[in-house]
C-alpha cells in the first residue's frame, strides 16, 4: 500500500504541469554540449520547464523552491535516439498484427517510453507505428499525463506495394484488412500520401526506400521507390516544413535517396563509396542503428525468423558497422539512432560503444546523440545542449562518458522537460 501511494504521488508530480517553482541542481560535472567537454561543478536553475540560469562552481547561489543534489555525478544533455518503434517488442511474432487491436501498442508505448526515458533518452523519434499509437503517446507524454520521452513522430510509413511498410506474408483478404493506407505507386500518388500523413499528424515523413530486413516481404534489400517517387514525396514533404526519413539498406537504394533530398537515412547498411559521396554533396545524414543488428544476431539461427527473414538477416550482419567506418572517412554527418523495439527498450545506450567501436571518438559518438541529433529534427535551438533558454532536458551519469562511454549505458538520474523522471 505504502509502495502504491509513493508510486501514485510521483506520478502526480511527474504530470503536474512544468511549475514555476524553481529547481537548483548541483552537479560535480557539468558537459553543456558535447563538444564543450566537461566545465566541471555548476549549479543550474530550472524553471518552467526550461534551463533559467547557469552557475560555475559547487556553491549554489540561487534562492529555489527546491534543490537536487547531484553532487558526485557528471551531467549531460538529455540523449536523443532517431530512430524507435515504441508500440512494440522484439520478437513480437509478426502474426500478431491479424490479432492485436492497435490499442494493444499504446498499451506497450506506455511501458516503453518509460523504459526509454529513464534510460536517459528525453527525445526519441518515433520511426513507424500504426495510425494514432505514436500520436496519443506523443501527447501523453507532452502532457505529463505518462511518464516518457518527448516524442517526434511519423507514424505509418510509406511504402511500396509488397514493400517492407506493407504488409505481407497473409492471405490477401487478410492483407486488404491489415492495410495501412499508406503504399504509393507513382509520384502523384506518393506526393497525396505525404499530404495524408502530414494531414493526420506526423511531426516527420518516414519511407521504406528499400527492402526491410524483418518484414515478411522476400524482394530483397535494395531499392523500392523510384527515383522520381523519392523526388515527389521529398519535395512534398518540404513545401509542408517536413523531413523525410528513409529506412534504406542496399547501397543503390541510399544514392538514390539522398540524391531525392531524403533527410536521413536510417540503417544505411550497405553504404558504399558512391552512395555515401551523395550523401556527402547533399547534407544527407547517416542514423546507423546498430544495436538493431545486434538483436538481430542474437536471433539468428534459432528458429524464430521465417526463412524470407533469415537470408536477409544473414546478410545484414555480416556487414554491421561497416557504414560507420566508411562515412566518418568521407565525412558524413552521423545522427544517433538505434531501431530500439528490435531490440530490448531501454537499451538504447548500449550504441554509444558499438558506434566507438566502429571508429567514432567518445566526444562524437556524444554528440551524435546531443547536438547533432538536435539538428537532424530541426530543434537545435530547443534541445541538445545545457544552456539558458533551453529545454530542461538533463540525465546524471556516474563518470565522465568522454573517458568511459559505457556510462552513458545507465542514468543515475534524469529531468525531461524541467520534469524529474521518477
Ligand atoms: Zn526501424
Amino acid at each position: 500500500m505504502l509502495n502504491y501511494l509513493l508510486l501514485a504521488s510521483a506520478a502526480l508530480s511527474f504530470a503536474a504541469p512544468a511549475s514555476a517553482a524553481t529547481q537548483a541542481i548541483i552537479v560535480g560535472n557539468l558537459i553543456p554540449d558535447a563538444a564543450t567537454g566537461p566545465t566541471g561543478p555548476a549549479v543550474i536553475l530550472v524553471e518552467d520547464g526550461r534551463i533559467k540560469d547557469i552557475a560555475k562552481g559547487i556553491n549554489n547561489p540561487f534562492q529555489a523552491d527546491s534543490v537536487v543534489d547531484l553532487s558526485t555525478m557528471t551531467l549531460v544533455p538529455g540523449l536523443i535516439d532517431l530512430h524507435v518503434h515504441l508500440t512494440g517488442d522484439p520478437g513480437d511474432d509478426y502474426r500478431d498484427e491479424a490479432v492485436n487491436p492497435d490499442e494493444w501498442g499504446v498499451v506497450m508505448g506506455v511501458k516503453n517510453a518509460g523504459l526509454t526515458v529513464k534510460a536517459g533518452f528525453t527525445t526519441v523519434r518515433e520511426a513507424g507505428s500504426a495510425q494514432n499509437t505514436a500520436f496519443v503517446l506523443r501527447r501523453g507524454t507532452a502532457e505529463g499525463r505518462i511518464i516518457g520521452p518527448r516524442i517526434i513522430a511519423a507514424g505509418p510509413a510509406l511504402s511500396i506495394v509488397g514493400g517492407h511498410g506493407d504488409v505481407s506474408g497473409f492471405r490477401n483478404d487478410v492483407i486488404a484488412t491489415l492495410e495501412t493506407g499508406y503504399t504509393c505507386t507513382g509520384p502523384i500518388e506518393c506526393a497525396e500520401k505525404v499530404r495524408k500523413s502530414s494531414r493526420a499528424g506526423a511531426d516527420v515523413i518516414k519511407i521504406t526506400a528499400t527492402g526491410g530486413v524483418l518484414s515478411q516481404q522476400g524482394r530483397g534489400l535494395e531499392a523500392h521507390f523510384t527515383s522520381d517517387e523519392m523526388l515527389a514525396i521529398t519535395n512534398t514533404a518540404h513545401s509542408l516544413g517536413l523531413k523525410v526519413m528513409a529506412h534504406a539498406h542496399g547501397a543503390r537504394g541510399i544514392e538514390a535517396a539522398s540524391a531525392a533530398g531524403i533527410d536521413s537515412i536510417e540503417h544505411g547498411t550497405f553504404a558504399d563509396e558512391a552512395a555515401l559521396k551523395v550523401m556527402k554533396a547533399k547534407g544527407t545524414a547517416l542514423v546507423p542503428t546498430l544495436m538493431a543488428l545486434e538483436g538481430v544476431r542474437a536471433r539468428l539461427g534459432k528458429g524464430i525468423y521465417t526463412p524470407t527473414v533469415e537470408v536477409k538477416a544473414k546478410q545484414a550482419v555480416e556487414a554491421a558497422g561497416r557504414q560507420v567506418r566508411r562515412a566518418k572517412a568521407m565525412g558524413v554527418t552521423i545522427a544517433f539512432g538505434t531501431d530500439a523495439g528490435v531490440f530490448e527498450h531501454g537499451s538504447n545506450g548500449g550504441e554509444f560503444a558499438l558506434l566507438v567501436n566502429a571508429g567514432m571518438t567518445p566526444t562524437e559518438a556524444l554528440a551524435s546523440a546531443t547536438t547533432i541529433a538536435a539538428k537532424t529534427l530541426g530543434l537545435e535551438n530547443e534541445i541538445g545542449r545545457i544552456a539558458v533558454g533551453y529545454s530542461a532536458d538533463l540525465v546524471a551519469v556516474n563518470e565522465n562518458p568522454l573517458n568511459n562511454i559505457r556510462t552513458l549505458e545507465k542514468a543515475e538520474w534524469v529531468m525531461v522537460r524541467g520534469r524529474i523522471v521518477p
